[in-house]
């Protein structure tokens, strides 16, 4: 079996090749500790060097200033979606969700438990069952809200928004699926959150920024303190046990990416990589992705097959053919490939061959 294992999971995903052999190499004997860097405190000054030069390269990385506090969080995307009302949603006040998937849409009726929202339906769907986002100018949007919530990329449907919605209020982005893939401007956003399992490291910690003036609007009192931003900010996310682990293969990641060339170098491979794959699917009607070229994620790109009994046969082969994780969401169906940052173009090029050779066989 020389053949490699391509993982086109939604997430849990691939980590690069290399990050793992580091990790590998030094499982046993971290920092010449003679132990792992699981087995040590958080709070050793071998942790603390690694958490602050973790931070340091993803403030790089994404040209994040002083202004905003980088967090290093448990709980996954959805305890931030769940967090983020319970601290800003004020009674008496409203705040804006733009839904155009299944996770902005679990984020509004996840803050709607605690105040009054507004979710607005960005989602064009015709007979057919394509997909397209609304113009911003199409929809009517509630004025002053005390917060503008949005999901730049839908991770089960494959959508993405190419810019930023104005508004009067602060903008708090869900990027889970599409950090560290493209550049962003962080000075339009005021929060913005992700999970570390699809773009950043394995399953376990969430990384979230947020601009530092937005903790003078933030109701922490009924909360538990480790929901408190601000106190995280102050504390160096070690309120408690951070998650080590993760943190410690996040921080080999960014090294890796900075060896990459950064994330315009990412962003250049994103396009190049889910332009290759739509070209593919796109070629005839043997495959098909529902979604309007002008909204087409770079890394989540679910396909149907036109006859759906060939399914089963498609996974199967695929796996044989050392390419994993294609499965499309329940939700969904059909396939989705995932090509987040630690995919290689090779990666791609695979399953496009093999795509069509399968075509050519039961087409
Ligand atoms: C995966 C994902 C989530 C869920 O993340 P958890 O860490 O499991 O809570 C939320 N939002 C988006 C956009 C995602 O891709």
């Amino acid at each position: 079996m020389n053949q490699p294992t391509h993982n086109f999971c939604a997430g849990p995903a691939a980590l690069p090749q290399a990050v793992l052999k580091k990790a590998q190499s030094e499982l046993l004997n971290w920092n010449g500790l003679g132990v792992s860097v699981m087995e040590i405190s958080h709070r050793s000054a071998e942790f603390q060097a690694l958490a602050e030069q973790a931070e340091a390269n993803f403030r790089e990385l994404l040209g994040i200033s002083d202004e905003y506090a980088v967090l290093f969080l448990h709980g996954g995307a959805t305890l931030q979606f769940s967090n983020i009302p319970m601290t800003l949603l004020a009674p008496g006040s409203k705040a804006e969700y733009l839904c155009n998937g299944v996770w902005s849409s679990k984020a509004a009726k996840e803050a709607a438990r605690y105040g009054t929202i507004r979710a607005v339906d960005m989602l064009n769907i015709d007979e057919q069952g394509n997909r397209s986002l609304k113009d911003f100018s199409e929809v009517t949007r509630p004025s002053n809200p005390v917060y503008t919530h949005f999901t730049p990329n839908e991770t089960i449907e494959g959508l993405r928004y190419a810019r930023v919605p104005e508004t009067s209020g602060p903008v708090i982005a869900d990027l889970s699926s599409c950090i560290l893939s493209e550049q962003i401007d962080i000075n339009e956003y005021d929060l913005i959150y992700a999970g570390a399992q699809k773009n950043i490291g394995p399953a376990g910690m969430t990384i979230v920024v947020v601009r530092k003036d937005l903790f003078e609007q933030m109701h922490f009192e009924r909360s538990p303190s480790v929901f408190n931003y601000q106190r995280q900010a102050e504390q160096g996310s070690m309120i408690n046990t951070p998650a080590t682990y993760s943190w410690y293969l996040a921080s080999l990641v960014f090294e890796w990416l900075k060896e990459q060339g950064g994330v315009s170098a990412m962003e250049s491979l994103a396009i190049e990589k889910s332009d290759l794959l739509y070209q593919c699917v796109d070629e005839d009607d043997f495959y098909r992705n529902p979604i309007a070229r002008k909204d087409r994620s770079r890394m989540n790109i679910p396909f149907i097959l036109k006859d759906e009994a060939l399914n089963e046969r498609f996974l199967n082969e695929a796996k044989q053919a050392g390419l994993v994780g294609l499965k499309g969401h329940r939700s969904v169906g059909g396939m989705r490939a995932s090509l987040y940052n630690a995919i290689p173009v090779d990666g791609v090029l695979a399953l496009n061959s093999f795509m069509r050779a399968f075509k050519t066989r039961y087409g």
